[in-house]
């Protein structure tokens, strides 16, 4: 067998198709083309094939830790190694590409993905929880099991790594669960319980929405639960002296159970189009919120919510 560069693994001579063994990962040929290559085979600039290597080479990479090192114990578990390498693929976007565009649009793609209708009216959400694994492809939805492990599997993790993110020190939190993930079931097969007892022992005060300790209400409504919120943001600035601006605003959660809890981030645009996030809003079921009110110490070009896809929403 032609070992391949070595960086990147193996190549196989399947055009758009990865797949990753313990400690060897094959590649389709078109992997190993740098753009000019690609751009004269493929007669022309081919975004579709670069996204392609782009999110497939790492999410098969990502497999050395999720699926080999930790495994899965049934189908019902699987989203932990499909989710997590398509979660792993999105951070490679992140921490390789200078803006977040790309990061960003990967994301959207994903909500896309699960939450688009088939012809039947359905959605992969609509087939059922990430946790029914294999069972969610069905005459009316499929290919649902594709369409919705991995991408809504990433965004549970997504979700946690954006509810433990800190001003002061980043993503330490999301990355010490997520060794302490690895450590305590290196070549076990984990299960969605196993997991979440890891998520409880690292979670911090502001995602213990239900008071208890616990991390039921976030499981049950991602991993058990087929909610997708969607929110409608409303806000004013108002001067206020010396310089301060006073923001007013009213957050709006839909299309929820009664019970469906969650925090929603709010940003700033500064100047320069630095974004910053000013703190997160906790929303209960059908319900607005519209007693926000915040003063500023100076006006921001605009106030968002969700700029990172931080909740799994539709549009
Ligand atoms: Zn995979």
């Amino acid at each position: 067998m032609s070992p391949g560069p070595a960086a990147k693994g193996p190549e196989q001579p399947e055009f758009s198709f990865g797949q990753s063994w313990p400690g060897l990962v094959y590649l389709p040929i078109s992997a190993f083309l740098d753009a000019t290559q690609r751009y004269q085979l493929l007669g022309g600039i081919s975004n579709g094939v670069t996204d392609f290597i782009q999110e497939v080479t790492p999410h098969e990479v990502a497999h050395q830790w999720w699926g080999h090192m930790v495994g899965w114990a049934s189908y019902r578990d699987q989203w932990l190694s499909e989710g997590f390498a398509d979660f792993s693929a999105g951070l490679f976007l992140q921490m390789t590409e200078q803006k977040p565009d790309k990061y960003l649009k990967y994301l959207d793609n994903a909500r896309e993905t699960i939450l688009e209708k088939n012809n039947y009216g359905m959605s992969a959400n609509d087939a059922g929880p990430i946790h029914m694994g294999v069972r969610l492809d069905t005459e009316h939805t499929a290919g649902a099991y594709q369409r919705l492990i991995y991408p809504k599997g990433g965004y549970v993790l997504h979700m946690l790594r954006s509810m433990m993110w800190d001003s002061k020190t980043g993503d330490a939190n999301f990355i010490g669960m997520m060794h302490d993930f690895v450590e305590t079931n290196l070549y076990k097969n984990a299960t969605t319980a196993s997991f979440q007892a890891v998520v409880e022992k690292h979670m911090i005060p502001n995602m213990n929405l239900a008071g208890n300790g616990k991390m039921d209400w976030f499981f049950d409504e991602w991993v058990y639960g087929i909610d997708v919120p969607r929110y409608k943001f409303d806000y004013q600035l108002i001067p206020e002296a010396d310089g301060k601006v006073r923001l007013k605003a009213s957050l709006a959660q839909s299309e929820v159970s009664d019970t469906f809890r969650m925090a929603v981030p709010i940003y700033l645009e500064l100047d320069g189009g630095r974004i910053a996030r000013l703190g997160t809003v906790v929303m209960k079921g059908n319900s607005t919120n519209s007693n926000l009110d915040i003063v500023l110490p100076q006006k921001p070009k605009r106030v968002m919510i969700n700029q990172n896809y931080d909740v799994l929403a539709r549009k």
